[in-house]
């Protein structure tokens, strides 16, 4: 089975396994684990932030985040359609009690700044406190750029709002812009990066920010169960995910290309123009009478050896380093006979 699904789907390598087999550990809530040390050492190193924390998944690591710098009755300004806001099961609201003020995102994968400064709230006994801004790298596979983000962090400064990247993907990003991990994080008071997407790891996250910030991340880890004893097992595929799975990257950006580039030949498909920047593809799908893609576009690659997902009209396909050249071109064929079906 080809699975394009999502890039959560990737398996751990060999050298991963092995890795993890061999791991010194030790009680990383006593952070007596060198090997947890080790990851978010280099974490730091690699995003030029103060001090990092592994975490057990990005949802986590973002919800720690928004505890750690927002108090009860405090708001965030989030995109609509961002994972910190729609994804994660309002975990800011409901344990919180943090107000997310949503802004829909622009069709590059922008808040828009003036939108933003719009939002932010006077001082005022009516309204909530807003402390901060959330952006997300890549969002939907789109690459944001540093100007963006710096410009975000300078409309941060000049009011006084944390700034708090969701950088699940943070590693496609740079990959895509040709720069380093430390560039996406740099005007970022905090990042959260996931290490068990494309990057491969089976477990983890890491939050990163200055060393009063990981101080009070930590409490709120313990706090939402996220304090795991022998985590070097996990941290020893994530420091893999960072030096081996960050350097094949390129190589799911390159597959998308390639995706997209076959796919824009398929009648009734549309693929989303200028959202193939990282490891997404995104498609629109021609509405035919009486047929929903959302299900017969899935049950008819599944036959064909292709897991995929898609909604009525729309759906993203995701490589990562379990989708070789020859499956990008299976996978074309295989929507393309979809389509062809109707569109002949
Ligand atoms: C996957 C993802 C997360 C975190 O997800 P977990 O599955 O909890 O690790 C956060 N933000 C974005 C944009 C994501 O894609």
């Amino acid at each position: 089975m080809i699975d394009i699904r999502s890039d959560t789907v990737t398996l751990p390598t060999s050298a991963m396994r092995q890795a993890m087999h061999t791991a010194e550990v030790g009680d990383d809530v006593y952070g007596d684990d060198p090997t947890v040390n080790r990851l978010q050492d280099m974490c730091a190193e690699l995003l030029g932030q103060e001090a990092a924390l592994f975490m057990p998944s990005g949802t986590q690591s973002n919800l720690v985040a928004l505890l750690t710098h927002c108090q009860r009755g405090d708001e965030y300004i989030v995109g609509a359609d961002a994972h910190t806001f729609k994804y994660e099961g309002g975990g800011a609201a409901a344990l919180g009690g943090i107000q997310p003020q949503t802004i829909p995102f622009a069709d590059n994968g922008e808040l828009p700044l003036d939108q933003v400064t719009e939002q932010i709230k006077a001082k005022d006994v009516h309204f909530a406190v807003t402390r901060l801004l959330c952006l997300e790298n890549t969002q939907h596979g789109r690459v944001q750029t540093i100007d963006y983000m710096n410009r975000a962090r300078l409309l941060a400064d000049a009011n006084g709002l944390l700034l708090h990247l969701d950088g699940a993907r943070m590693a496609n990003a740079a990959v895509a812009l040709g720069v380093s991990l430390e560039d996406v994080s740099k005007p970022f008071h905090t990042v959260s990066l996931c290490l068990s997407k494309g990057l491969g790891a089976p477990v983890g996250s890491v939050l990163l920010g200055d060393k009063a910030f990981i101080e009070q991340a930590l409490r709120w880890r313990k706090v939402t169960g996220g304090g795991m004893r022998q985590a070097g097992i996990l941290a020893a595929a994530g420091i893999l995910a960072i030096t081996d799975g960050f350097a094949r990257l390129h190589e799911d950006h390159e597959h998308a290309q390639q995706l997209a580039g076959h796919l824009s030949r398929v009648a009734g498909v549309n693929v989303r123009s200028g959202w193939t920047q990282s490891n997404m593809v995104w498609l629109d799908y021609d509405s035919i009478e009486g047929v929903d893609h959302g299900h017969a576009l899935p049950a008819y690659a599944k036959e064909r050896g292709v897991r995929m997902s898609a909604g009525r009209n729309a759906g993203r396909l995701v490589l990562h380093s379990g989708v070789s050249a020859d499956d990008v071109s299976t996978v074309a064929d295989v929507v393309a006979g979809y389509f062809k079906q109707h569109f002949s």
